[in-house]
């Protein structure tokens, strides 16, 4: 008689903190878990700011979700995104990497796929203010940066316009990165200013004098 049990199989989506403290917590269970990402690394994204304003390297705000996962002998890693689940059929249905679609049979499914940026019904502000939730949204932020430094060394007034988006936390955040630690951005640009900078939408930064 075949006495042998399957472990029940759990499908997580999303490798970010929500599945990876889920992976956590099922360290020590008697099942098989799939973490489903959409990307191969875990983004630590408390940190994009940094990687936005040039000051970390994308290298040091991600770490690859299988090597994060590496003593976890219940875990296997899928590199798909998720574009359906099937909750009568217990199944979700995923993209992989070069197209192919796969279908996983779950007995429980844990969603942890995150959010996206919310404008509060003002979608036409997105083209000023660019969201900050992925390792792309931060590299398209420091190309504009550094696009703006770029052009700002061969500025002859003795004035440089940083623009950030209006509302958005991360922009002032990343400006004041570069404020406090100057002597990280490569360009030759011309004096600070000093005391207090006027940005856009009324808001004052205070420089290091
Ligand atoms: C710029 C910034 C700064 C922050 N600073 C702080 C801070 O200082 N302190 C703090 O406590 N919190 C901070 N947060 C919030 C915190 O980072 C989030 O609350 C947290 O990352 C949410 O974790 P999560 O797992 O729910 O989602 P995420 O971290 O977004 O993870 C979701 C995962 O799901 C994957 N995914 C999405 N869709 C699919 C799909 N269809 N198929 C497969 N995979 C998919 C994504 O690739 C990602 O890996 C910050 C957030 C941001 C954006």
């Amino acid at each position: 008689m075949d006495d042998h049990i399957a472990p029940r199989r759990v499908v997580i989506l999303g490798g970010g903190f929500a599945g990876l403290f889920a992976v956590r917590a099922l360290r020590r269970a008697p099942v098989a878990v799939t973490l489903v990402d959409r990307n191969a690394h875990h983004l630590f994204q408390p940190l994009l700011y940094q990687c936005a304003s040039g000051i970390l390297s994308s290298g040091q705000i991600t770490q690859p979700l299988r090597a994060v996962l590496r003593r976890h002998g219940n875990v296997r890693c899928l590199l798909a995104t998720a574009t359906g689940v099937d909750v009568y059929a217990r199944v979700v249905h995923a993209e992989r990497a070069d197209g192919t679609s796969v279908s996983l049979p779950y007995d429980e499914l844990i969603v942890g796929i995150g959010v996206k940026q919310s404008y509060f019904g003002h979608n036409e502000f997105a083209q000023h203010a660019p969201g900050m939730k992925t390792l792309d949204d931060a590299l398209a932020v420091r190309r504009k940066i550094y696009c703006a430094f770029e052009m700002a060394e061969s500025v002859t007034e003795r004035r440089a316009v940083v623009k950030v988006g209006r509302f958005h936390a991360s922009g002032v955040l990343g400006v004041a990165d570069l404020a406090v630690h100057p002597h990280r951005v490569p360009h030759r640009l011309p004096e600070p200013v000093r005391g207090t900078a006027q940005l856009g939408g009324g808001l004052r930064l205070r420089l290091p004098t």
